[in-house]
């Protein structure tokens, strides 16, 4: 039985982060939030946005106020003719796609889980894979926020655009965003394709996949010959349906999909996870296993189902973007790191790809991106694999996802971003005195200064704000651990 103080700590989702929150607030509206915001400051306390608690960062975490939004969710508005839809904050992706294929509508692209807050999942980059799609937040229209003081802001890129192009991934250092206007599109149906190549198959052939599919993506087992490369492609509404002319594949029976998505994806692959965790001499060749077993699939099916499938097991990921190009010296490092690590690796690599975009601190900032996720079962020692991989990373301007585990801080973080000065800027005008701050945001953004509202607008280079930082070569970064 937990205490009550027990049943106060908040946990992230992987078990990697808690925080002993001073109090928990709840809002239901608009004015709520704002209420919390004014008692906090009145109280001397911070607040910190709560989305789903699904980053392996302690993005979220908070000793002030934790603004729980799970009461604060929602569509309030949908244009079917425009796709403009505006969501309350709170709402949970799951809901948001149910909500959006009941309208005919569709988000044009999604990650691999469904678990996660519209706001959270915005507020930390979160991205799914196509070489010409930009991440979740790169379909945001507009935001609205409340701010530091208690004043309510919308943004666009035609008003307020700074703010606008900073809070879209903002961590939730600007505000607390209370709703979003995304661009959504008419809803689609996907062909999914699944299989097996060999990985120097797959790594030959890489930029023909990314730019040959809507949607590419691999999985590599570290120890195994084999990749599971997924590629999605848009189809018309009714391929695959019963009776129609195509001669595209049906979606999978409902008996197929809960075999392989929660039997084997899941129950199956986490007794083997167990099993390398008990005895972590055997995980090589489980992780050989795991790939030799992979299978073929093709299906159709509503977009996303084809995106979102369950993630039972529970593991702990870093996940950094580099040039599109570095893909393969990245890979071929890693192959030859992985054995020489003193512990073994039980999960998959994800490779996944991105368009380039232009909001401030998204990790495909200014490039086309492929996205490289390290992931380690839960239990199993990760801080050498993570370390290692990071150093690689480094090599090619590797850019951290800001809610997956790194080490990265303000210098090293300000040297891979050219417009981090503009929002260390707007956050200083806009809280001044830190009230969203935590201990992840004094880390990634240093401490608030009044000399970052020096910062010229559109200024490309930093080097003046964190001097002697700044000018530390890419690298290892120092003490102080990962989360
Ligand atoms: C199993 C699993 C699968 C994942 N798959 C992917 C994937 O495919 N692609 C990917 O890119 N990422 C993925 N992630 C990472 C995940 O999408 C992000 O970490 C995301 O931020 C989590 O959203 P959340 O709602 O849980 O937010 P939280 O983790 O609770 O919060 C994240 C940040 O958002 C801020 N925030 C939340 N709500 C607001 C608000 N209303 N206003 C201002 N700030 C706010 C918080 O303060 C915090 O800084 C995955 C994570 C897990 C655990």
């Amino acid at each position: 039985m937990r205490t009550a103080a027990e049943r106060r700590v908040w946990r992230n989702w992987a078990g990697t982060a808690t925080a002993a929150p001073a109090r928990w607030c709840r809002p239901r509206s608009e004015a709520e939030i704002v209420t919390a915001v004014k008692d906090a400051a009145a109280s001397g306390l911070t607040v910190r946005a709560l989305g789903s608690g699904h980053s392996f960062t302690a993005a979220a975490a908070t000793t002030g106020v934790a603004l729980d939004l799970s009461g604060w969710t929602g569509i309030t508005a949908a244009d079917t003719r425009t796709g403009l839809v505006t969501a309350r904050s709170g709402t949970s992706l799951r809901a948001l796609n149910a909500e959006l294929s009941g309208l005919g509508l569709a988000m044009a692209n999604l990650g691999d889980i469904d678990k996660q807050t519209l706001a959270g999942a915005l507020s930390t980059g979160t991205h799914g894979t196509g070489a010409r799609l930009g991440g979740l937040a790169t379909q945001a229209e507009e935001l609205e926020l409340v701010l530091a003081d208690g004043s309510t802001a919308t943004c666009s890129a035609s008003s307020r655009p700074d703010l606008f192009a900073a809070a879209r991934i903002g961590l939730g250092a600007l505000g607390v965003v209370t709703s979003v206007t995304l661009r959504c599109v008419p809803a689609f149906t996907l062909l999914a394709d699944e299989r097996p190549l060999p990985v120097e198959e797959v790594l030959e052939r890489f930029d023909a996949l990314a730019e040959g599919n809507d949607h590419f993506e691999f999985y590599w087992f570290p120890y195994g010959r084999n990749a599971l490369v997924k590629q999605n492609n848009r189809v018309s509404a009714d391929a695959g349906a019963a009776g129609s002319a195509g001669s595209v594949p049906p979606p999978l029976p409902a008996w197929r999909r809960f075999w392989e998505f929660e039997v084997m994806e899941n129950a199956g692959f986490g007794a083997l996870c167990r099993l390398g965790r008990a005895r972590p001499r055997l995980i090589p060749a489980l992780n050989r296993f795991s790939s030799s077993v992979l299978s073929a699939r093709t299906y159709t099916e509503t977009s996303h189902r084809v995106f979102v499938t369950p993630r039972r097991v529970r593991f702990t990921e870093s996940e950094y973007a580099v040039p599109r190009e570095s893909l393969g010296h990245v890979i071929a490092e890693l192959r030859r790191a992985v054995p020489r690590l003193p512990h073994p690796v039980m999960f998959p690599v994800e490779v996944r790809v991105a368009a380039a975009d232009d909001i401030w601190l998204s990790t495909a900032h200014g490039r086309e991106s492929a996205y490289v996720a390290i992931h380690q079962y839960a239990g199993l020692p990760y801080q050498d694999y993570f370390d290692r991989f990071e150093s690689i990373v480094a090599e090619v301007a590797g850019r951290p996802h800001w809610g997956k585990m790194h080490s990265l801080d303000a210098a090293r973080l300000g040297a891979l971003y050219p417009r981090f000065g503009d929002f260390l800027r707007v956050r200083a005008e806009t809280d001044p005195e830190g009230r969203f701050g935590n201990a992840y945001l004094t880390r990634v953004f240093g401490s608030i200064s009044p000399l970052a509202l020096l910062a010229p607008l559109g200024r490309q280079d930093t080097d003046y704000l964190l001097p002697a930082a700044y000018a530390r070569p890419p690298g290892r970064t120092g003490p102080g651990g990962r989360s």
